[in-house]
């Protein structure tokens, strides 16, 4: 496909303004460029078909059932959109004095209010514009508690399971402490065992996430955050995804003492592309002196034991006004309804799967589970990542693959509970479809896709060195 640029022809285009009307204001020669910048010149005509052809090739969640797991790529609710552009959310400046934004402090307010009572935290802030950044943020949090008392140059081991998600050990790392990874027992819950030999004087604390990636809840939940705060640390709650237990059960009520929650997962603000998202992060009120403080006016003092700022203003406000209006919507009956319609959901997908996948863990899951390739791969060939490009070939998208870590050949589904019964039984016949091809002919399923506009790209060259410029050919 051309790129827009190439599309480009001197001299067309589709401007409609007008003469100007006002003297022309010269600027300085300093400020000025040489050479105009090479925008491209095309008719409004073509401009609305390059953009319509590159939304059909993107996948979204509004194409078809996109079973991505630890993403709850759940439907984005339109009544979101019109909320989030009323003029009095889109025509206010954060700069603006506090009592002309009354209404947009009320839906911070509200929000943080609904948000604590749901995860069983005392504070809240919204700032963190991703969950990683929420995670940063609160193990910082974490790492004050202790530096205030004194303790902050003994504690600086953070203790993760090997089922975490992938930006927990970073962010221990980026937060300066040591990650100690623990393995996990044959059922997927954290080996007490490990847990108790791991904590000490050093444990600054822990970092899980319940139910974990394996979509396991793990029934020890309380005594693992109890030997946790013996030892002296803290517990935090990865609550990225907190699809299975919304309004069900409370990271505050299992022990937690921090946490972050993913708005743009569980709480159906639109994700994918790289944000705008929201990493709200909660806290028990012994921790609620450091949190980054939110200010609403030009002039903020923060306090001396905050840990300062992790975002300009209050963070990306528009996708806390989806987050409110989708908990508004719910409404307290909905928010739990949901978390269960959710695991009603995967463990419907499983069970129609599971005579035909071979399953990481049997037995009831939480809102999302694990399928292994590991021995179809040794005996034929027929890895996950072919099941994956098959199902590209079929029109869905694929499931989140070789995640977590300690399940060889996995693929790991999440339905979400926005998707009908008819939608996961027509995706169980898909993924069939995709096994039973790609085991009568493994060579094929290698080179799936092959309806797709790219096949097989080199995602580490991809990943590594992207080429996102487009450099102009000197004539
Ligand atoms: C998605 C996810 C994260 C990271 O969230 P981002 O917004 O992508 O930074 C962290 N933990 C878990 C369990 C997740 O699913």
């Amino acid at each position: 496909m051309e790129l827009i640029f190439e599309k480009s022809r001197p001299g067309r285009s589709h401007a409609y303004l007008p003469a100007c009307d006002v003297p022309a204001y010269a600027f300085a020669k300093e400020y000025l460029r040489e050479e105009a910048p090479a925008l491209p010149e095309v008719s409004e005509n073509d401009l609305a078909r390059h953009y319509s052809a590159l939304e059909r090739r993107a996948f979204g969640v509004n194409n078809g059932f996109y079973p991505l797991g630890s993403c709850t790529m759940k439907y984005n609710p339109k009544v979101n959109e019109v909320t989030a552009a009323l003029p009095g959310f889109t025509d206010v400046h954060p700069l603006q004095d506090a009592d002309t934004v009354e209404g947009c402090l009320e839906v911070l307010d509200l929000t943080k209010k609904y948000l604590c009572e749901i995860t069983g935290m005392d504070a809240m802030t919204l700032q963190p514009a991703a969950g990683a950044h929420g995670e940063f943020t609160g193990m910082m949090l974490i790492k004050r508690y202790h530096e205030l008392r004194g303790e902050g140059e003994k504690r600086v081991k953070v203790i993760v399971p090997d089922s975490s998600h992938g930006t927990n050990p970073a962010t221990g790392t980026m937060n300066g402490l040591q990650v100690v990874s623990i393995p996990s027992a044959a059922d997927g819950s954290v080996d007490l065992d490990a847990l108790r030999a791991a904590v000490g004087e050093d444990t600054a604390g822990l970092m899980l996430t319940n139910p974990n990636t394996l979509g396991i809840f793990d029934k020890n939940i309380t005594e693992i955050t109890k030997i946790i705060h013996e030892a002296g640390g803290l517990c935090y709650y990865d609550g990225a995804n907190l699809n299975a237990v919304m309004g069900v059960v409370r990271p505050g009520d299992m022990g937690f003492d921090c946490i972050h929650l993913n708005l743009h997962k569980t709480f159906s603000t639109p994700h994918g592309g790289g944000g705008p998202g929201a990493g709200a992060v909660g806290c028990k009120e012994f921790l609620a002196n450091y949190l980054p403080v939110d200010c609403s006016s030009a002039i903020c003092e923060i306090p001396a034991e905050s840990v300062g700022k992790v975002r300009s203003f209050q963070g990306n406000f528009l996708v806390v006004v989806r987050a409110l209006t989708y908990l508004l919507s719910l409404g307290k009956e909905g928010v739990p309804a949901s978390a269960k319609t959710a695991v009603l959901n995967a463990n419907y997908l499983k069970a129609l799967l599971a005579d035909t996948y071979e399953m990481a863990n049997p037995g009831l899951c939480m809102h999302e589970f694990v399928m292994t390739m590991e021995k179809e791969h040794k005996e034929c060939g027929v890895s996950a990542l072919d099941i994956a490009k098959g199902l590209l070939d079929e029109g869905m998208h694929a499931p989140t693959i070789y995640f977590p870590l300690i399940v060889h050949e996995a693929l790991m589904a999440e339905p979400t509970e926005t998707e009908s019964p008819e939608t996961i039984e027509a995706a169980a016949e898909t993924f069939k479809k995709v096994y039973r091809a790609a085991m009568a002919d493994p060579e094929a399923a290698h080179q799936w896709p092959v309806k797709a506009a790219i096949s097989r790209p080199d995602e580490v060259t991809a990943a590594r060195k992207p080429v996102l410029r487009w450099v102009k050919e000197e004539a």
